[in-house]
Formats: C-alpha cells, sequence, structure tokens
C-alpha cells in the first residue's frame, strides 16, 4: 500500500470500492510504526483497542453508514483526552492519568468511526517548541534524525510526515501545529480561537489555545476542520464561526516587509518564502508589502500572556485531584513536594514567570501592558484585513534545528516569532510545505505560512488548494 500518496479522500474511495479493509490499511499503519518509532519517537503509545475500532469501522463501511473519515487512522496529540485512556501530556506529575471523558473533538470523530491509533509526543503540557521538553524523551524528524520534529505538537508532526498515522490532531498556543508541521513537510492548520472546543484539551494558555488538524493535503485539514468545529456548551469561548463579515476575496496577499528583515533569519528560508510569493503571482494572485509595526511586538505580549495564564492553568495540578503525589510534612509542603518532582524544568520556569508578571506591584508594569499591546495587535490585523485576503509569513525563521542546538530558553522563544501574532489575534492559520533547504547533505523542509482574517477558513483551505495544486 503506497501511504506516502495517501489522502482522506483516496481512502474513502478505496473502502467503498472495496479495495482495501480498514483492517488491512491500520496494520501498514502499525507495521510503520513498528519500524520507525523506535527511533523517532513520535507515539508515546498505541491504543490497545486498535484492531477493535478498525472492525467497528468495518461494520459501518459495510452497511453503507461510512462517512468521508470513517476508518481515517488518527493520531492524537498526547494533551487530548480519550475516555478510558492514558494521557499525560508528556509529563510525569500524570504518569499513570487516564481520560475520564471524550475530548469534544474526539467525541465529533468518534461518530464518525474513525481509528485513533496512539497518542503522539509533545513537550510537556505543549510548552516548547521542539519537543525536547517531554518527559519521554525527543522526537527525532523523519528528514534528518539529528534534529527536532518542532514543537509542541512533534510527535503528531512526525507521524504524519513518516507515514505512522494518515492525518492526527495537534494543538496550538503560539505555532505547536503550525512550526512542527513546517519542520516534517506537512500541512497544519490552526482554527479561528474558539471554532473548536477546548473541552477535553488540556490547558497552557486559554486564550491563545486552539485544537488543530495536520494532514498531507489542505483538502483533508479542511475536512477535519469541518468536523471538529462547532459550538460547544462545555467551552464558552467556543462558537458557530459565523460572525464577522465575510467580504468576497480579492486575491491580494499583503507581506509585512519590514518584519523579514529582524535579526535571526535564516537566508534559505527568506528565499524560498520569496520563491512561495512568486509561485502565488504565477497563480494569478496580487503580492503587496504592507506595514504592520505592531507585529514585533508579538512575541514579548506572548511570553507574558501565556505563562500568567500558564501558571494559574497549572494550578489544579497539586497532587490531590489529578495524578502524581509526594507526600511531605503538611499539605502546603504536599504541593510544593508534588509539582517540584512532577513538574519539568521549562513548565515551572513558565509557572513562575506567570506568577511573578501577575503579582500585585507587576501587574500592571507586565499584564496589564501587554493585554493593551494584545489590543492594538489584534486591531492592527482588522486594519490590514481591510486590503488584503490574507497576510503571508515563513513558519519558522529558520529550518529543523540540531537536537540540543537551542539548549537556552531564549533563542527557543525567539523562534515563535512568526507563528505567536495568529494566536494572540485569535485570526486562522496555516502552515503549508514551502520548499527545502540542505543542510549536511539533507533536504529540509521551511513552511509558507498563511494567516485569514477571522472564521475565514476557507481562504486559507482556497489559496492553500492552488499554492500545491490541489484540486
Ligand atoms: N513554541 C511556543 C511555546 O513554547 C508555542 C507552544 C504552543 O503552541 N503550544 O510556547
Amino acid at each position: 500500500m503506497d501511504l506516502g500518496n495517501l489522502t482522506i479522500k483516496k481512502l474513502g474511495n478505496m473502502y467503498r470500492a472495496k479495495e482495501v479493509t480498514v483492517r488491512e490499511v491500520v496494520d501498514a499503519y502499525l507495521k510503520e510504526i513498528e519500524a520507525k518509532n523506535g527511533e523517532l519517537n513520535a507515539y508515546l503509545g498505541i491504543y490497545d483497542d486498535v484492531i477493535e475500532q478498525a472492525e467497528e469501522a468495518q461494520k459501518k463501511i459495510d452497511a453503507g453508514l461510512g462517512t468521508e473519515l470513517t476508518g481515517v487512522p488518527f493520531a492524537v496529540k498526547d494533551n487530548i483526552l480519550i475516555k478510558g485512556k492514558r494521557v499525560g501530556a508528556a509529563s510525569k506529575i500524570l504518569e499513570n492519568y487516564i481520560g475520564s471523558y471524550d475530548a469534544f473533538v474526539i467525541e465529533k470523530l468518534k461518530k464518525e468511526g474513525v481509528v485513533f491509533i496512539g497518542r503522539t509526543n509533545l513537550d510537556e503540557f505543549a510548552m516548547g517548541g521542539s519537543t525536547e521538553n517531554s518527559a519521554y524523551g525527543v522526537t527525532k524528524n523523519p528528514h534528518d534524525t539529528n534534529r527536532v520534529a518542532g514543537g509542541s505538537s512533534g510527535g503528531s508532526a512526525a507521524a504524519v510526515g513518516a507515514d505512522l498515522a494518515l492525518v492526527s490532531l495537534g494543538s496550538d498556543t503560539g505555532g505547536s501545529i503550525r512550526q512542527p508541521a513546517s519542520f516534517c513537510n506537512v500541512v497544519g492548520l490552526k482554527p479561528t480561537y474558539g471554532s473548536v472546543s477546548r473541552s477535553g484539551l488540556m490547558a497552557m494558555g486559554s486564550s491563545l489555545d486552539v485544537i488543530g488538524p495536520i494532514t498531507k493535503t489542505v483538502t483533508d485539514a479542511e475536512i477535519i476542520f469541518n468536523t471538529i468545529k462547532g459550538k460547544d456548551t462545555k467551552d464558552g469561548t467556543s462558537h458557530d464561526g459565523e460572525w464577522g463579515e465575510k467580504k468576497e476575496t480579492k486575491k491580494v496577499i499583503g507581506v509585512p516587509r519590514s518584519f523579514l528583515g529582524i535579526d535571526g533569519i535564516d537566508d534559505d528560508v527568506k528565499e524560498n518564502f520569496e520563491k512561495s510569493l512568486e509561485d502565488m503571482r504565477k497563480l494569478g494572485y496580487e503580492v503587496r508589502d504592507i506595514e504592520m509595526p505592531t507585529l514585533p511586538l508579538s512575541l514579548a505580549v506572548y511570553y507574558i500572556i501565556m505563562p500568567a495564564e500558564v501558571s494559574s492553568n497549572l494550578s489544579r495540578f497539586d497532587g490531590v485531584k489529578y495524578g502524581m503525589h509526594v507526600d511531605g510534612e503538611n499539605l502546603v509542603d504536599d504541593y510544593f513536594k508534588t509539582r517540584g518532582a512532577g513538574f519539568g524544568k521549562e513548565v515551572r520556569r513558565r509557572i513562575l514567570i506567570g506568577t511573578y508578571v501577575l503579582s500585585s506591584g507587576y501587574y500592571d508594569a507586565y499584564y496589564r501592558k501587554a493585554v493593551l499591546a494584545r489590543n492594538k495587535i489584534k486591531k492592527e490585523f482588522e486594519e490590514v484585513f481591510k486590503d488584503v485576503d490574507v497576510i503571508a509569513l515563513p513558519t519558522s525563521p529558520v529550518p529543523s534545528f540540531k537536537i540540543g542546538e537551542k539548549s537556552d530558553p531564549l533563542s527557543l522563544y525567539l523562534a515563535d516569532i512568526f507563528t505567536v501574532s495568529a494566536n494572540i489575534a485569535g485570526v486562522p492559520a496555516i502552515s503549508l510545505p514551502g520548499g527545502t533547504v540542505e543542510r549536511d547533505n539533507k533536504k529540509l523542509p521551511t513552511g509558507f505560512q498563511l494567516f485569514a482574517p477571522h472564521n475565514r477558513e476557507d481562504i486559507l483551505f482556497s489559496y492553500g488548494k492552488s499554492f500545491l495544486g490541489e484540486d
């Protein structure tokens, strides 16, 4: 079976024509996992009922009740809950934790009869950009195993990139779907904030978090997005995507030129980005330089708002309600000991930063200012989208880096420069395979990223399909 060229539509056609059974497809993926996961570490665990799920899906198809997603093998980021299944955010603090309910997205996908293959590696609680912060080891890049798969959804991106699943789910708080997708040469969609329910997603930064698909094609991302989106009573910020003006598109791409002039952008990444813009011009799109002077603020704003929310969200892991418990002298000491032993370094760092920026005396200096700047950034996006359909940027300023290369936290934070603004503004963004660069005789992928106005995933899909030549 040619897993490399499989898509949701092709697989559906094969099922309907009875060319292949769900069991055979699932077995083919399990075989790949067996061969490659030892080295890549994309999956942290394979679910024990994969075969039963495949058989259920087959029954649905045979009864003529299948949908386009029935029997489609999914990998799931290890911070999305499935009832009765192990889930742990790649953290020691949740070492033996079992999901107590289905995430909204899982509920939706179960109805379609997809097959959940296993849970994929991530930076602990999604905090990072390389999966090096996982308590269970780094995920290696399928294109060069000396390099990272990106993060935090590194396992989900590597799984799809290396044909260990047809599609996967990730979460994106500041780029965690798009950046690993770009490192692994696949498509990553960060939907509009609130368009996909956060119910059952372990919270990182609640005003930024969103679940989205990682796929080989834009068409597949669209199919999954259309299935998992929608209002959910369990997430008060979720919505039906209907608000906002749905203007006709003008085929105009805006490029925040001066933002591309900042330090630290790899020359080959820039060159690939220019080539991608040229491809779009050839396809009949106008590429126009735009000014977005508040964009450079977005990284600082993100690294204040995100840890503030992290410090609050992660206070629930106290050794009493969930997971690990370490006995101390008294209750407060229990908390200290459990959290000290259970959380890794980066998670503790962010809890400390977040607590600091929210503490009295510093709240006005940091958190409040960041919120004000956030509003400015949002307004700037709204203004710009009056004239252009999409904004284009590279996904990451650098291609995949070597494992251990970015050992100080700041250099990793800086690599989030092009992705965080979408989360700050809440707008949808997509990373598309945008060429390769050569390093150590290996071809490393780079990403072409597009941002659209709120609830205009449709524009990302139409632009993305023309860019990748999908019909
Ligand atoms: N790399 C970013 C960070 O470290 C984004 C993480 C995410 O989107 N979950 O915070």
